[in-house]
Parts: C-alpha cells; structure tokens; sequence
C-alpha cells in the first residue's frame, strides 16, 4: 500500500541497482536479488524488471503471496519464496505459479510431499539452522530429510539453504566459520546421497566479508540497494563501491524568523538560543519520517545540512536554515517555500547517506528503507 495523501517524494535511481548487483556479479557466477517486502520499499516489480536484463537466474522474495504477486507481475524468472508456504493456498501455489520455496521443519514438507502426489513433481529448496535460531531444519534432522526425500521422488530437493546470523560483525567471524562448518556438512551429506543441490548460504556482509561462504549462489538484499553492511566497522572499506538507490525528499512550507529564547514544534523542546530562520518541511511521521528524529536527524537543502528543531510531528518538521541564509536573518531568500529538502541523499556535500539517517533514527538501513519505501515512488 502506497501512501499517497502526502508530499513524501522517493526516488528510486534503478541505474544504482544495476551497479550494486554487478559489483557482486565479480564475486560470484550466480546472484540471487532478494526482493523481498517490496524490494525493501524500492518496489518489487520495478526491482525486477531493472535487473532482469543483467543476467539473474533466481529473485528471492520473502512470502510465497509475494512469490505469486512478482509471478503476475510478468516476471517468468525462478523465484524463490525464502520464507515457505504457510498454508493451503500457499501449497497450491507452488505448483499453480511454479514457485521455489524453502522448506524449513518436517510438518511443512510432509505437508508439500502429501500435495505432490495429487499435483506431481516439484522442485523444492530446503532450509537448515545452522545458528540463526530462526527457521530450518536442525543439521542433525539431514539424514531423516535426506530418507523422507528419498521415499517421496515427487519431490527434487534443488537447493540447501542457510542464513548467517553475525556476519556483519568482524568480531563474529569465529561463529560465521562455525555456521560454515555444518552448513558444508549438511551439504555434503546431500550430494553423498545423490541429490545435486546448489549450496546457497551468503546474505550481503557474508558476501563481501567472508570468501568461503560464497559457495554456489549469493543472495543479496541490502548491498543491492547500496547500505553497506559494514557501515562503522573496521571493514567498512569493502562496501565502498556500493551506491544508494533511494533517494527522499519533501518540500519547504514556509521559512520564517525564531528569536532567541522561542520554543518551536510540540513541547518546546527546542528552545532558540540565538536568533534564527527555520524551514517548515511537509514531512513527518505519518510519511514513516521517524519521530525518533526529534531535535537529533538531519536533512539537506541545497546541498547543506540543517539540523531537524523540535518534535517531528504528523506531517511537518521544522529545521534550522539559519547558515544558509546568507545575507543575514532579514534575508529568506536563501531558503524559499517550495523548495525541496531532502530526507536522505540530496545533492553537494551534505547529500544524507542510508547509514547517517539510521544512526539517527536508532535503526539500521533496512528499517529505513522499508519504511520510507512505503511513500510515492517514482523511477529515474
Ligand atoms: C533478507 C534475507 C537475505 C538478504 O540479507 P541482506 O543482509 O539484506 O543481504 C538473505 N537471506 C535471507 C534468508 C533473508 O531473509
């Protein structure tokens, strides 16, 4: 659901995920876009569609609805629903919408194996817990998964799945080699039997910071939209090449004098300490602009940075223009209403990366796409 009663405008640069998705295509022969919760706010069919044209042999999405929704979009490349069928209809449509889905506990696959005698074959990805502790199969449930598959040949295990729980944390780099151990095991255990799976364990910071678990296919999500999982950290360096592709913006209100000593927005919890111009930006929580920014984010306009004053309220946020007005207090040229101020990125040396506003926002860059994805989007 888009929003669509506000000035919020999001730019979605798809040139960016072109060249995110190639700085990865040097690392690995096969990369899996993950285009899950709508793209994280970028869009799922325009994702698909920007990077369908490179070359992609799998997109991953997270729900099998998704799954079925990218399908009728016309996308008529493999996708994998990372998440399995949850019920009945989602059964159905794996075989309806020719789906992949991950298969992550015993009740979910006797569920699908009982549906492929009545549907037919069905390829299928199966998905272990080598220590996220979320979904999958415990490594030590392999040799029953590998008999259960053996006795139901309808069903052609086609992938074995993994998801690293720590690997963007250097410090964490003894569990990630922990969770590469049996993740191999279990692999090995598959193709011993005979299965020939593709061995799929790297999100985005295993991709970049950790060479063995590359194995035969990545699947990416945040580096594809430019955040670097490594953002603040000692190997921050290996997502340098990496470019945002969101790009957020609202207009100024109206551009007025604050005194000294004058409270501004809810609460006055900003109080003037010296004699300033403040922008009024059309844009608040309601927009998912956080109110967590409160007197703490920041925003660009005309290349500067000012700093967010007061309370983020529902639809408006005020911030100080004073440096960039130029001439003096008098002076409100510098700063107009109508013009724009940008919520993330922008231009000259105040543009906003995904990093800075999450750092403000308390959150990490996935957050904050996803939410402000949420707005009107339009593709350059
Ligand atoms: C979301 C997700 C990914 C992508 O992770 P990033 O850190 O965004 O690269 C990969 N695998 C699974 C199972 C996921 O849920």
């Amino acid at each position: 659901m888009t929003i669509n009663y506000n000035k919020l405008q999001v730019d979605i640069h798809l040139d960016n995920l072109r060249h995110n998705y190639r700085v990865f295509t040097k690392l690995c022969d096969s990369v899996i876009p993950v285009i899950k919760s709508d793209a994280y706010g970028h869009g799922l069919a325009e994702a698909c569609r920007a990077l369908d044209g490179e070359g992609v042999g799998t997109f991953g999405v997270g729900f099998v609805n998704e799954a079925v929704l990218l399908r009728q979009s016309g996308c008529d490349t493999r996708i994998l629903a990372l998440l399995g069928p949850v019920d009945d209809a989602d059964i159905a449509a794996l075989w309806e919408h020719d789906i992949l889905a991950a298969i992550s506990h015993m009740d979910q696959l006797e569920k699908v194996a009982k549906a492929a005698s009545a549907n037919g074959p069905l390829n299928i990805a199966l998905k272990f817990d080598t220590g996220m502790r979320r979904l999958g199969f415990s490594p030590d449930a392999a040799d029953t998964v590998i008999d259960f598959l053996k006795a139901n040949p309808n069903l052609t295990p086609v992938m074995v799945s993994s998801h690293l729980a720590s690997a963007d944390e250097p410090d964490h780099a003894a569990n990630v080699a922990g969770q590469f151990v049996r993740f191999n095991g279990v692999v090995e255990q598959f193709r011993d039997a005979g299965f020939d799976v593709e061995a799929n364990l790297a999100n985005s910071a295993g991709s970049l910071g950790h060479e063995i678990c590359r194995l035969d296919s990545l699947r990416l999500g945040i580096s594809m939209y430019g955040g670097n999982p490594f953002h603040g950290t000692e190997w921050a360096e290996l997502g340098s090449k990496l470019k945002p592709a969101m790009e957020v913006s609202a207009p100024v209100l109206q551009v007025h004098p604050l005194k000294k000593g004058e409270g501004i927005s809810y609460g006055w919890t900003h109080v003037a300490e010296r004699d300033s111009v403040v922008a009024i930006v059309g844009a608040g929580y309601a927009d998912c602009y956080s109110r967590s920014l409160s007197n703490t984010g920041q925003m660009n306009i005309n290349g500067h940075r000012v700093p967010i004053l007061g309370r983020v309220c529902m639809q408006m946020t005020a911030v100080d223009v004073t440096d960039i007005m130029g001439e003096g207090l008098d002076d409100l040229a510098g700063v107009r209403p109508g013009d724009m101020a940008w919520l993330l990125g922008g231009p000259g040396p105040g543009t906003i990366t995904p990093e800075d506003l999450a750092g403000w926002w308390n959150t990490i860059t996935y957050e904050v796409f996803c939410l402000l994805g949420m707005n009107q989007r339009s593709y350059k």
